[in-house]
């Protein structure tokens, strides 16, 4: 039987009836009709263009536009091939791949010395011949400029692979950036959660780490938007809860927990960190006065949640006072800078055995 011949602009007439979904417009209209319309009796062909190969209406629309010309010419044989303007981006290249082990440290409330024990840590590691890097993520008050006495760092650049990087600067065998070099500290407190976000991602994927046996977040207290974008940025292999025995303190240190096993987060929380345990005057080391409560309430929380306690750190005037100095007191050998090398052997440990348990922490996908 004869038909009607087919002709382009019946194929054209039938495709502007195709709508892109959201748009109001045609695939016509939107010039996704490439000018390959090829007839050869009744067979028809051509292509149509998608602006990214995932175009999730590619094959709706496909099926859509081989119905409306069969609508118009039911005997038509058509094939359609469709083509993507930009290719698919390659994909990005792993953050951070010379660094075996991230750890959050964390509080539920502030000034309970969490980036002192954070910079502590630190130090104690690099003492015992780890390499270790530190992340001042505090947006809320970065300490660590201070705490190692580089208030006036200027930071360099230098290119690794064709890549500008920052170079993080480095004191007593740790590498150290620090929000707070980006940024007047006193102002840190009021930038907008995009910028601080953005600020934090460029010191952690535009910043030459190198190869780093532990890399130490200093985050900021409580929970935060920071949280969300260092998660989604970073695997972190662990969290370390840092508390007083104060009941405050408790309560948000819970909440920290909590934060960390949700879901959204997922986080393995290595332990808790009693900070302030007790007070020890200098001369008196033997003496203690549990000035802010018993240690029975920090391990309370430890056993309701199955998390051991891996360092209790006395309240020893010469800790803060070595902050200040910029030097921090793991240095010396006291018998505070002790609690930091136990802390730092513990953690090591609490990490080995994490990473024997349990898988390595993915980053947490937005969609
Ligand atoms: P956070 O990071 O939780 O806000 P910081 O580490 O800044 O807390 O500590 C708050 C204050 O307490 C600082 O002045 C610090 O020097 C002091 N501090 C912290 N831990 C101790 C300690 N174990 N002994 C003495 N002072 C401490």
């Amino acid at each position: 039987m004869a038909h009607d011949p087919l002709y382009p602009s019946l194929i054209t007439d039938a495709l502007a009836t195709v709508r892109y979904p959201g748009s109001g417009k045609n695939i016509v209209e939107l010039d996704m009709v490439a000018d390959d319309i090829r007839i050869d009796g009744d067979n028809v062909s051509f292509t149509i263009n998608f602006s990214k190969p995932t175009d999730p209406f590619k094959a709706s629309l496909v099926k859509a536009a081989e119905a409306a010309i069969h609508l118009k010419a039911p005997h038509a044989k058509v094939t359609i091939n469709t083509a993507s303007a930009a290719p698919a981006p390659a994909p990005k290249p792993p953050v951070l791949p010379g660094v075996k082990n991230i750890v959050a440290v964390s509080s539920g409330k502030g000034g309970v010395g969490k980036s002192t024990v954070a910079a502590n840590l630190a130090v104690a590691l690099a003492a015992e011949g780890y390499k270790v890097g530190l992340l001042d993520a505090d947006i809320f008050g970065p300490s660590m400029p201070k705490m190692f006495g580089l208030e006036n760092a200027e930071l360099y650049m230098h290119e690794v692979n064709g890549v500008n990087l920052i170079i993080p600067a480095e004191q007593y065998g740790v590498k150290l950036l620090s929000i707070g070099f980006l940024i007047d500290t006193d102002k840190a407190a009021v930038w907008r959660g995009s910028m601080a976000s953005n600020a934090l991602k460029q010191l952690i994927e535009q910043a030459d780490w190198g190869e780093l046996d532990y890399f130490i977040l200093d985050m900021p207290p409580g929970t935060s938007d920071i949280h969300l974008t260092l998660v989604q940025t970073l695997g972190i292999t662990g969290a370390l809860v840092v508390t007083t025995p104060q009941q405050v303190a408790l309560a948000d240190a819970r909440k920290g927990i909590a934060m960390f096993r949700d879901p959204k987060i997922n986080v393995p929380v290595l332990g808790i960190v009693e900070n302030m345990a007790w007070f020890t005057p200098e001369a008196h080391p033997e003496e203690r006065y549990f000035l802010f409560g018993s240690e029975e309430a920090v391990d309370a929380l430890a056993e309701q949640y199955k998390v051991p306690v891996l360092a209790r750190i006395p309240l020893v005037a010469a800790v803060g006072e070595h902050s200040d100095k910029g030097v921090p007191v793991a240095l010396e050998n006291t018998a505070s800078a002790q609690a930091f090398v136990h802390l730092a052997r513990e953690t090591v440990d609490a990490i080995d055995r994490r990473n024997r348990e349990l898988p390595p922490t993915l980053k947490v996908e937005t969609h």
